[in-house]
C-alpha cells in the first residue's frame, strides 16, 4: 500500500530507551522503528520487558531515558491535552480484553464514541454495530454481556472497541493467548483483513508462532535489555545469532 504523500513513513520510534525498576535494568538502549501499514511484533522471553515496552508505547509508563515518538508525537514532556488527542489516534487490545461486565457488547464498543465524539445514541449504536460486523461477530451478540461470550468472541468484541474511533495504529498484547487453535486462527485472519482493508499499522506482542509466521511483516527480538535483531520471520530464522536462536529452535508450528 503506497504512503499518502503527506504521511510519514514511520508510525512509531524508540531510541535508546532505558527502563529500570530499582537496580533491575529492563531496557538498556532499545532501538526500533515501526513503518506505516506494517504488522510488527515484539518477541522475547518471559521477563524480557515486552509488556513494559508496550506500556511505554501507549503512554502508560515513562522510561528512565530515551526517546519515543508515536504517530509523529514525541512522548517526552507531552501535555495532558496532547496525550488525550494522541490516545484517540491509537487503539489497544489488552491481554485481558478489558470489557466492562455490566455493559452489553454493543455498549462496550460504543463507549469510546460516547467519551470522545459528539454523537446521538442511535449514531453511536450504528457505528458500534458496524464495528461488530467488521470483526466478524453476529448482530445477535450486540445485546449479550461479556460473560456470555467465548474467549475468541471476547477478543473480537474488545478489538471492535479498540477500532471504533478508527485509529491509525493498533496495539495488541498477546491477541491469541489462551484461545483454542481454531479461534486463534480466526484472530490471525482478522488481523490480516484489518490491515488489508484500511492500511492500519499494527504493533503486537506475541509468542504465537502461527501468528508470527503467517501475519507479521517484521519482528523485533528483545533480550538482555536490547533489540537483538529485527526482520521477517524468514530472515530471523536464518540469522546466526545466539540471542535469537531460542525462538527458532524446534519444529515450526
Ligand atoms: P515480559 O512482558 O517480557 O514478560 P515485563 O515487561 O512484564 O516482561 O517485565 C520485565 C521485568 O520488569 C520483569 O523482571 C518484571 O518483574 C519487572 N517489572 C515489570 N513491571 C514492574 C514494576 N511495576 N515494578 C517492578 N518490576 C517490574
Ligand atoms: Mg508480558
Amino acid at each position: 500500500m503506497p504512503n499518502p504523500p503527506d504521511t510519514p513513513h514511520t508510525v512509531l520510534e524508540m531510541h535508546q530507551v532505558e527502563t529500570r525498576f530499582g537496580s533491575h535494568v529492563v531496557h538498556d538502549g532499545v532501538e526500533l522503528e515501526v513503518r506505516r501499514s506494517e504488522i510488527f511484533a515484539v518477541i522475547g522471553g518471559s521477563g524480557s520487558g515486552k509488556s513494559t515496552l508496550l506500556r511505554e508505547m501507549i503512554l502508560l509508563q515513562i522510561p528512565n531515558a530515551g526517546r519515543i515518538k508515536v504517530l509523529g508525537v514525541d512522548l517526552a514532556h507531552i501535555t495532558d491535552d496532547a496525550a488525550l488527542a494522541l490516545r484517540q489516534r491509537f487503539g489497544v487490545l489488552f491481554q485481558q480484553g478489558g470489557l466492562f461486565g455490566a455493559l452489553t457488547v454493543l455498549e462496550n464498543i460504543g463507549l469510546p464514541l460516547r467519551e470522545h465524539r459528539h454523537l446521538s445514541d442511535p449514531e453511536v449504536d450504528a457505528l458500534a454495530a458496524k464495528k461488530l460486523a467488521e470483526v466478524g461477530l453476529d448482530a445477535a451478540v450486540a445485546s449479550q454481556y461479556p460473560s456470555e461470550l467465548s474467549g475468541g468472541m471476547l477478543k473480537r468484541a474488545a478489538l471492535a472497541r479498540a477500532l471504533v474511533l478508527e485509529p491509525e495504529l493498533l496495539f495488541l498484547d498477546e491477541p491469541t493467548a489462551g484461545l483454542d487453535p481454531q479461534s486463534a486462527a480466526g484472530i490471525d485472519a482478522l488481523v490480516l483483513k484489518l490491515r488489508q482493508q484500511s492500511g492500519l499499522s499494527i504493533v503486537m506482542i506475541t509468542h504465537d508462532l502461527d501468528l508470527l509466521w503467517q501475519v507479521t511483516d517484521r519482528v523485533a527480538v528483545l533480550a538482555d535489555g536490547k533489540v537483538q535483531a529485527i526482520g521477517s520471520m524468514e530472515e530471523l530464522s536464518k540469522m546466526d545469532n545466539p540471542a535469537i536462536q531460542p525462538f527458532f529452535d524446534g519444529p515450526r508450528a
